[in-house]
């Protein structure tokens, strides 16, 4: 923001003492905003401010795996997620949408009382997100954490923008709430790919300590049996996880 300000700046005195230079300073300022735009649109990208794509080496996450589930909770897929991550001892971390929290208080609790954190993916996971000016985003945002923090009593810590894009308004407003922008390292597309066998040969690809794997409880596709993806894809996924000799973990714990 400040680099694009100064330049900004430095193309208005440009033109001022050269004016026949203002198609020089016409070309840097589209240049300028594509490149933002581009960084906006890029999810694993930090061109627009600090950017969780792995866990931190040497962090309390040393040896694990991060499992973040994103755009519930959801009463006909949540609960039996919560069953398989039980079975087989695993935490993960839910990206949960503020009005689904408020819908669901009860479902975001047990998630809770389960071991698992619930992190904040906005108040109502608008497709529009990353096109807001600074005072909608910060309502989106800052609604999230009231909502949550209302439900569960805790507030979050991370924060996911609604699709992974964003622009440079986000930033400062995480850092004034204290939220560290997180995604992730691989994703399996779960909510547009109805094979279970090739979202979990995604998320298992080059599996290693330290990585944040993408899944949805919400807005899950639905296998040819017609069940959740998620629900289909996760006891494999742990199973795998529980053989490399790796352990998962929950963000913000
Ligand atoms: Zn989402």
């Amino acid at each position: 923001m400040k680099l694009t300000f100064a330049l900004h700046v430095l193309l208005v005195i440009m033109v001022i003492a050269r004016p026949a230079l203002w198609p020089w300073a016409l070309a840097g300022l589209v240049l300028n905003h594509l490149l933002i735009t581009a960084g906006g649109l890029w999810p694993r990208g930090t061109l627009l401010g600090p950017n969780v794509t792995r866990l931190a080496a040497g962090g309390p996450g040393e040896g694990c795996v991060a499992i973040t589930i994103d755009d519930g909770p959801v009463p006909d897929v949540t609960p039996a997620v919560l069953d398989i991550l039980d079975r087989f001892g695993a935490k993960a971390t839910f990206f949960c949408i503020g009005d689904r929290v408020l819908a669901c208080p009860d479902l975001a609790r047990e998630i809770v009382s389960r071991g698992h954190t619930i992190e904040n993916h906005s108040l109502h996971h608008f497709y529009r997100f990353s096109i807001l000016g600074p005072w909608l985003m910060a309502r989106e945002v800052q609604g999230g954490q009231d909502a949550i923090a209302a439900v569960v009593g805790r507030r979050p810590t991370c924060f996911r923008a609604p699709a992974g894009f964003r622009n440079p308004f986000l930033e400062p407003i995480l850092a004034h709430l204290g939220l560290q922008l997180v995604s992730w390292t691989r994703r399996g597309f779960d909510t547009v790919e109805k094979d279970p066998d090739v979202v979990r040969q995604r998320l298992l690809r080059n599996l290693a300590a330290g990585d944040i794997l993408l899944l949805h409880d919400g807005r899950a596709a639905r296998t040819a049996g017609g069940a959740p993806v998620i629900v289909d894809v996760l006891p494999g996924l742990l199973e795998a996880i529980g053989k490399a000799g790796l352990r998962t973990t929950s963000l913000g714990a």
